[in-house]
């Protein structure tokens, strides 16, 4: 072939590429689609393409119907306006909300009575570790076990009140064991604005708290901080017969009063520390506590205590497991 011959060819096949491969017969077509890059088998997560309305709906079962801890991405658990809900068995968990870090705040509700009973662990976060980790262990006995809680109530569970607390010495949301622990839990007290939460509710609010004989920030106002927000529009909401936070580690039950102790804290207290073996004290008097959660719980009427376990590493288990089915048998309507 010489030089003039190749670059005509050359010519007629580049005209030929401008104006499209030659035709092909329609079988051809299902070949060629076929060899297409296959779809993805796991949708991603942000799935927010429309549905085509010929798809199937996803199940649309209620999830206090669902008895699977598969977890269902769309948002069907309730219909308050909550950001997400996802069935667990006889209940289902939502995120309340987001922390000054952008950790998620998760509640976990267990029954469908009219009485609502609520644990809540970790407001002092990565530091008071184990107070975390109780709550997961009732949320695991209870699931375990749904016959454990009356037909009267419903129990909610958030086991972490302060996860930038949390994630700061685990660098995990959710659940976690101690193994992830660091060395050094003393950062994990604070949020991400670097304040004690349990100073910041609205009861004898100062700016500066303390914790032992250490000045710690109580935030700028009464509620300043995300999280107390949306645990305190939680429980209102909830309207709670008792309302229980963990703590440790000084081995007691401290009823809940601003400033006097609300009789229905003591009672409460009284029942769930007599069947838990710990001692019940009115007030905390190491050293003046401001701004305390339960505290402001009983301004509003509702019945509250600490529990503080013994230490920084044990759950004191099944010690609160008695403690706790105690107080749900006191709440108990045959
Ligand atoms: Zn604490």
């Amino acid at each position: 072939m010489n030089k003039p011959h190749a670059l005509f060819t050359l010519l007629l096949l580049l005209l030929a590429g401008c104006t499209g491969p030659a035709p092909q017969s329609v079988a051809d077509l299902p070949t060629r689609a076929a060899t297409a890059v296959p779809l993805p088998t796991a949708l991603p997560t942000n799935t927010a393409v429309p549905i085509p309305p010929t798809f199937t709906p996803v199940p649309t079962a209620l999830p206090s119907d669902t008895p699977t801890v598969t977890p269902i991405p769309t948002a069907t658990a309730t219909a308050t306006a909550v950001p997400t809900s996802t069935a667990v068995p006889y209940g289902y968990s939502t995120i309340l909300g987001y922390s000054a870090g952008g950790h998620p705040i998760t509640a976990y509700q267990l029954g469908n009575g009219p009485d609502q009973v609520l644990f809540i662990g970790g407001i002092h976060g990565g530091y008071e570790w184990n107070s975390i980790l109780v709550t997961y262990r009732a949320l695991d006995y209870f699931l375990e076990n749904p016959d454990a809680i009356p037909a009267n109530i419903t129990l909610t569970i958030i086991p972490a009140a302060n996860p930038d607390g949390q994630f700061a010495v685990t660098g995990l949301e959710g659940r976690f064991t101690a193994a992830d622990v660091a060395t050094d839990t003393f950062p994990g007290r604070f949020n991400a604005n670097n304040v004690d939460l349990n100073r910041n509710w609205d009861c004898n609010w100062e700016p500066t708290g303390l914790w032992r004989n250490q000045e710690v920030s109580a935030g700028a106002y009464p509620f300043s901080e995300p999280e107390n927000v949306i645990l305190r529009d939680f429980i209102l909401a909830k309207n709670p017969v008792a309302t229980i936070f963990y703590h440790s580690a000084f081995y007691a039950v401290f009823t809940a009063g601003c400033p006097d102790t609300l009789p229905a804290s003591r009672e409460i207290a009284d029942v769930y520390a007599y069947a838990a073996n710990y001692p019940v004290y009115e007030q905390f008097t190491s050293y003046p506590i401001t701004g305390d959660a339960g505290d402001w719980l009983a301004t509003q009427g509702i019945a509250s205590f600490t529990v503080e376990l013994t230490n920084h590493t044990d759950l004191d288990w099944p010690q609160n497991l008695y403690g706790m089915l105690a107080l749900l048998d006191y709440f108990a309507q045959e």
